[in-house]
């Protein structure tokens, strides 16, 4: 069969390809889009970082029945906990607010990804720019010398030559692997297993005036009173509560179930019932194998990486949403100016990559051995990276000022790591952490 000669082809719907197909229909630029819509399976990716909350505010009011606010950040790391609260001080928050119109106290969101993903599939397939195909690519054809993809070949046995190609198919790979791009694994081999708990309710704007309710709740678990070494998440979406965690992949002779059973566990053990709440259980999804990853290229003549298909960084960093926003933004700019977009979003990237070498180093680390001075570094250089990143985005404004106070702002981020003593680490008993954490430490700010 010859091949279509084809507008641009986003591989993959999962949730970067749709927000790059969103964008191209925006801009009213014509594209395929390959690949399964999303399932009705619980799904990772429901807490944001700064600038995946934002963009997502901006981009779509529309589904803001599915965000919920993002007020606290808490870490039971061993003996220590750790607290971010997200109102920051004053001073910051007036000038963000004046000069770059960024408003830093609302803008943090957990999502609703079974309900956002689904709504979002709706919306772009009905867009007349946009031809969604459910199909897979079987292989490429490369020519390395011009560095470009000539022919996608699809499960149909179709060839398609598409003008750019956007890969968002996350650990899949597909454009690293047959492209032989140099890759770097950044962790250790993860065994991963989540669920959702639901609560008696179904009213999405369940809320039981729990302040833990408002926060994205990480722990680490240590196999001396947890039975268990791994990092577990609790994530509260209005009538559920996303829980999971990543274990160690090596010898862990646990059933998915009882993994999940041990980091309830692990969390009543610090104060946190969540089964109160959030009694019922609802279907475990496990990955078997995740390893984080990034690439040493993010783009070529006709092609890019698109979100965490060019690296994935550790979850707590909460990357992975925005990072799919960032590459949807320059969408658009890769077809018109590759040659400024590809080293702008490649520079934004590296920069996650940053944010997940703080995590890493922590959760190498068994729990007795983390310090205070270990994690207030961890804080410091989160809250910092964040920051950067989300003035970072602010550069891709369309007004000529902003664009250039935010740069300034970037710079002076980086280099006073404006990101100090936004959060505080305590040494607390086991059983108090919860109710110390949202009691004590945010008082003192
Ligand atoms: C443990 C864990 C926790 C996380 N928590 C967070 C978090 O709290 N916040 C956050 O922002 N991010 C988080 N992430 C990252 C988040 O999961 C991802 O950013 C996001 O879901 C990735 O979406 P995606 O569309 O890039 O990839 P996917 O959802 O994996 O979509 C890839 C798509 O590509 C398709 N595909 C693959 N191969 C082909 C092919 N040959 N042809 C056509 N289609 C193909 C697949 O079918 C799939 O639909 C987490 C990740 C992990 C591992």
């Amino acid at each position: 069969m010859s091949p279509l000669s084809t507008p641009p082809v986003v591989i993959g719907a999962g949730l970067t390809g749709m927000v790059i197909s969103d964008s191209l229909s925006r801009s009213k630029i014509h594209h395929v889009l390959l690949g399964h819509p999303p399932s009705a399976a619980p799904r990772l990716g429901e807490s944001l970082d700064g600038v995946g909350s934002r963009e997502l505010i901006r981009l779509f009011p529309e589904f803001q029945h599915f965000f919920f606010q993002k007020k606290h950040i808490v870490g039971l790391f061993g003996e220590y906990v750790m607290g971010i609260y997200l109102e920051p001080p004053p001073k910051i928050h007036r000038i963000a607010n004046l000069a770059l119109g960024i408003k830093l106290d609302d803008h943090l969101l957990h999502v609703d990804r079974m309900g956002f993903d689904s709504a979002l599939y709706e919306h772009i397939r009905a867009s007349t720019y946009c031809t969604p195909m459910d199909m897979q690519v079987e292989s490429l054809e490369y020519d390395a010398i011009h560095d470009k993809i000539e022919y996608i070949r699809l499960s149909n046995g179709e060839n398609l030559a598409p003008r750019f190609v956007y890969d968002c198919t996350n650990h899949i790979r597909l454009l690293g692997k047959a492209l032989d791009i140099p890759v770097q694994f950044t962790s250790d081999v993860q065994r991963v297993v989540f669920t959702h708990y639901q609560a008696n309710s179904n009213d999405s704007k369940f809320d039981n005036g729990e302040q833990w309710q408002h926060a994205t709740n990480l722990l680490m678990l240590c196999a001396d009173r947890d039975f268990l070494d791994g990092a577990a998440w609790a994530i509260p979406l209005g009538s559920y509560v996303s829980l999971g965690v990543s274990m160690p992949f090596r010898d862990n002779p646990l059933e998915d179930g009882e993994a999940i059973e041990l980091v309830l566990q692990a969390f009543a053990r610090r104060g946190l019932d969540i089964r109160k709440l959030y009694p019922h259980n609802s279907k475990i999804v496990a990955i078997p194998r995740q390893q984080y990853f990034n690439h040493k290229r993010a783009y070529g003549a006709n092609w890019v990486l698109a979100g965490t298909t060019f690296g994935q960084a550790w979850f707590p960093t909460s990357s992975g949403f925005g990072a799919a926003l960032i590459a949807a933004a320059l969408a658009p700019e890769f077809l018109k100016r590759p040659e400024i977009a590809g080293p702008w979003y490649e520079n934004y990237m590296r920069r996650i990559t940053d944010a997940h070498t703080l995590f890493d180093t922590l959760f190498t680390n068994s729990c007795e051995n983390i310090t205070r001075d270990e994690l207030q570094t961890l804080v410091d250089g989160l809250v910092t990276n964040n920051l950067e990143r989300v003035l970072r985005n602010e550069q891709l404004r369309n007004n000529r000022l902003r664009r250039a106070l935010a740069k300034a702002a970037t710079e002076f981020v980086y280099r006073s790591k404006a990101g100090r003593n936004w959060g505080r680490i305590m040494q607390v008993d086991l059983h108090e952490q919860m109710a110390y954490v949202f009691n004590q430490v945010w008082r003192t700010w």
